[in-house]
């Protein structure tokens, strides 16, 4: 018998060689620290990306690979000054060790599917008492993540740099 989750796992295709190989031998060995940590958690994988939170020495960092096709895309809120960090690595590595420990969000998704309306407004109702943040995908402007626009110029400017 084959677990449903297993297919959907496949479809990031990340191996050992190929993270060293676009991250380069020092910050690969470097990130062997938090794979498989308990300081690397809330673990999320959807679709092509995984997500994880990982505690790092000056705090709390969150954490994104996007994987397409053979490139990877890696980010984070570590003060790092590399395009790849070590935790963008222990990300990959986890995943590769232990993808069963990935929250699934298609899977999520799909389990919604037998959900009352009711329900789903009550879910709602939460997530937005849990983080105002949520307001957004509403299009309300005001409840936008002023972190996150910070962080995406961020990465722009260092795109950019690596292009030079
Ligand atoms: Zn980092």
């Amino acid at each position: 018998m084959q677990k449903p989750q297993s297919e959907k796992i496949t479809k990031i295709h990340l191996t050992k060689e190929k993270l060293r190989e676009v991250c380069g031998e020092q910050i690969f060995s470097r990130g062997f620290e938090y794979v498989c940590s308990k300081d690397l958690r809330k673990r999320v994988v959807f679709k092509n990306s995984l997500f994880a939170e990982v505690r790092g020495n000056y705090g709390v960092y969150k954490t994104q690979l996007l994987v397409a096709g053979d490139k990877i895309y890696p980010s984070c809120t570590c003060p790092a000054e590399m395009y790849f960090c070590k935790h963008a690595v222990a990300l990959g590595l986890t995943w590769i060790k232990e993808p069963q420990s990935f929250l699934n969000v298609e899977d999520l998704l799909k389990s919604l599917k037998s959900k009352t309306k009711a329900e789903l407004i009550d879910i709602i109702r939460q997530m937005v008492v849990k983080s105002q943040n949520v307001l957004s995908v509403f299009g309300i402007k005001e409840f936008e993540d002023y972190n996150d626009e910070e962080e995406e110029e961020y990465f722009d400017d260092e795109d950019n740099e690596m292009e030079r």
